[in-house]
């Protein structure tokens, strides 16, 4: 079986830039913009000896109305169908309501689940990265996808069971 890595959280974290970095393909469309993504993408990649399916998804804000309500049932039907979740925060931006509220949902479905304070390139990863844990979902992986920063060491935790 091939585990489905899904990528979660609010709209422009990072979660397509990941997508792609994984995939390898420019099949997510990354942008500036929020919410560009609207519908699960699927991908297949292989790292460090795994092989998975990755899942993007538009993103989930909290306060969903009309297209994003689309985005965020999207959202979480990547996550019932998927075997890990990756939730992907933005250590920029810090600590949200919206990241709360995924945290909530993520818990009560007792999904296994791997927080992830993306975009620390620049910035102090470890002081960005600690409100996270407030998230009560374990430990907090830093990463920069855009830079390729700890991707792999992430992907290899998560996929060490399967
Ligand atoms: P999504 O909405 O969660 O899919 O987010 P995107 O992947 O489209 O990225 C949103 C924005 O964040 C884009 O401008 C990306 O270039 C930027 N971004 C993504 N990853 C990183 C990162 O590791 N560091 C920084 N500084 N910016 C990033
Ligand atoms: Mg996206």
């Amino acid at each position: 079986m091939i585990p489905v890595v899904a990528l979660v959280g609010r709209p422009n974290v990072g979660k397509s830039t990941l997508f792609n970095r994984l995939t390898r393909t420019r099949d997510a469309l990354v942008a500036d913009f929020p919410g560009l993504t609207r519908d699960r993408k699927y991908g297949r990649a292989f790292l460090s000896g795994h092989e998975f399916i990755v899942v993007d998804t538009g993103g989930i804000d909290g306060t969903e109305e009309g297209i994003e309500t689309k985005m965020a049932e999207q959202s979480l039907a990547a996550i019932e169908e998927a075997d890990v979740v990756l939730f992907i925060t933005d250590a920029r931006a810090g600590l949200t309501a919206a990241d709360q509220a995924i945290a909530q949902h993520l818990r009560a479905r007792e999904k296994v689940t791997f927080v992830v304070a993306n975009k620390v390139d620049g910035i102090d990863g470890d002081s960005a990265s600690a409100e996270f844990w407030g998230l009560g979902l374990g430990e907090v992986y830093q990463m920069a996808a855009a830079h390729g920063r700890g991707v792999t060491q992430l992907i290899e935790h998560v996929l060490a069971p399967f």
